[in-house]
């Protein structure tokens, strides 16, 4: 089947103009001016932006935590995606105590296998290192995983010790680590001063999680990842005190990749201090920071300094976080905002068009080993592409959201654009703002690093 997407604007992440796209099976075809049309189905644009599916390489779908689950499954949460104008989505496999790697990754593919909306790919969260672990490692390499994750917090940590081991194994064999940078230890004594002093609120959670305990925990990572001599990825960056951290790593020559989120640009701590159990939407971690944070990670952004903005997309209904309603650190940590993204991002972001799309599509294909598969519109790509409306003003409100957590964190917050048609490889699976086809994603092997 042949489709011509005629007269949009095409936007990459190295520039924008006028172009036709063609489309032949899964695959972009041909991109040009005045294409044939000849046995094609022939879709107008004019007037739209045209970009290469969306990546969002942070989110946890179906992921048990603090003895529940969260609220979106593959199903549900990768709707989310797809209608957001997200195509591909980077969960986080994970390994849990006692389990090989090899179990871990099949439990995610249970999990996802024809449930999903988008395409989809995994990190590896190793759980429990050990060195049957480490010899499985070569293994999740071969079968597309070459992103792996660690914790520096919340009980499944690495010591300092295990993160070099890690580090090390995976130096040979090319495979790259991302971690969650916060002090497990200052948390834990925080929190316990926090309870101590009365305060069991929402508004104890950024308290107990102070920016130090992140610029602490970068600069550790980035400490060991210099001796080991490898680069690293700090996920979810959310405070200036870890970015300087960051930028002290660069300067003495190391490759640090860093990525943030929606949440640490357009949100701050005040939401933990709204009435009742309001603020418990907003616990997440590490936790949304101060104005001055906001800034500085915008400006990082339009400096060139941050290379990815995903989502962290860890959702849970207010019930579920009502586990907490005595005890701020019982609360399930996270917040949806798979759907929201794009829109907020394009909306909020002074920041040229191309440069966005590098940020949410074009780096994260690189930095994951999916390019030029995913992340640019050109011959040989596979056919993602979102066809977007600009001129479409609209609310976001938890109403028309597609997660099963019964809210947004971006309740009332006015948006530029929609994904009106989306193309995922190919076959148009969002049309007129609904979903058309269901459950068309698909399993994504990846191969190394190639974002330099
Ligand atoms: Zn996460």
């Amino acid at each position: 089947m042949k489709t011509l997407i005629q007269g949009g604007t095409l936007i990459t992440e190295s520039g924008m103009g006028l172009a036709d796209i063609l489309v032949e099976g899964e695959q972009i075809a041909a991109v040009g001016e005045h294409l044939s049309s000849e046995g094609a189905e022939v879709l107008d644009a004019a007037g739209k932006l045209i970009f290469p599916g969306f990546i969002d390489a942070h989110t946890h779908m179906g992921l048990p935590v603090c003895n529940t689950v969260t609220a979106d499954d593959f199903d549900t949460g990768t709707k989310a995606a797809i209608l957001g104008g997200t195509t591909c989505i980077v969960d986080f496999a994970t390994q849990e105590k006692g389990e090989t790697l090899a179990e871990g990754l099949s439990h995610w593919h249970e999990k996802a296998d024809g449930n999903s909306h988008c395409d989809y790919a995994f990190h590896m969260a190793i759980g429990d290192w050990n060195p049957s672990v480490k010899a499985e490692l070569s293994d999740t390499i071969d079968h597309g995983i070459t992103s792996f994750k660690v914790y520096l917090t919340y009980g499944n940590q690495v010591n300092d010790r295990e993160l070099y081991e890690i580090l090390d194994a995976l130096k040979p064999l090319g495979g790259i680590v991302g971690v969650h940078c916060e002090n497990s230890g200052i948390i834990d004594a925080c929190a316990a001063k926090v309870k101590a002093n009365g305060i069991t609120s929402p508004a104890g959670h950024p308290l107990s999680r102070p920016d130090e305990a992140e610029g602490e925990a970068i600069h550790r990572l980035l400490t060991v990842a210099r001796l080991v001599d490898v680069p690293v990825i700090v996920v979810h960056l959310s405070s200036e005190k870890g970015l300087e951290e960051i930028r002290r790593g660069r300067a003495s020559g190391q490759r640090v990749y860093a990525e943030t989120c929606p949440q640490y640009l357009l949100l701050d701590e005040s939401k933990y201090s709204l009435p009742g159990f309001e603020g418990a939407k907003y616990i997440c971690s590490p936790p949304l920071r101060k104005p001055a944070d906001n800034q500085a990670l915008w400006q990082a952004l339009e400096q060139g300094e941050i290379d990815t903005v995903s989502t962290d997309h860890c959702s849970f209904t207010m019930e579920q976080k009502r586990a907490g309603e005595e005890d701020f650190s019982k609360i399930p940590g996270g917040m949806p905002g798979v759907e929201e993204r794009v829109a907020l991002m394009l909306t909020y972001a002074h920041l040229p068009l191309p440069q966005l799309v590098g940020l949410m599509s074009t780096r994260p294909a690189k930095l994951y080993g999916m390019y030029p598969r995913k992340g640019t519109i050109q011959p040989g790509s596979d056919a993602d592409l979102v066809i977007w409306n600009p001129n479409v003003q609209r609310t976001l409100t938890a109403r028309d959201l597609h997660t099963a957590a019964g809210y947004t964190p971006f309740e009332g917050v006015p948006v530029a654009g929609v994904a009106e048609t989306v193309f995922l490889r190919g076959q148009k699976v969002v049309e007129d703002c609904k979903l058309r086809a269901a459950l068309a994603g698909q399993y994504i092997p990846r191969e190394r690093n190639s974002l330099k």
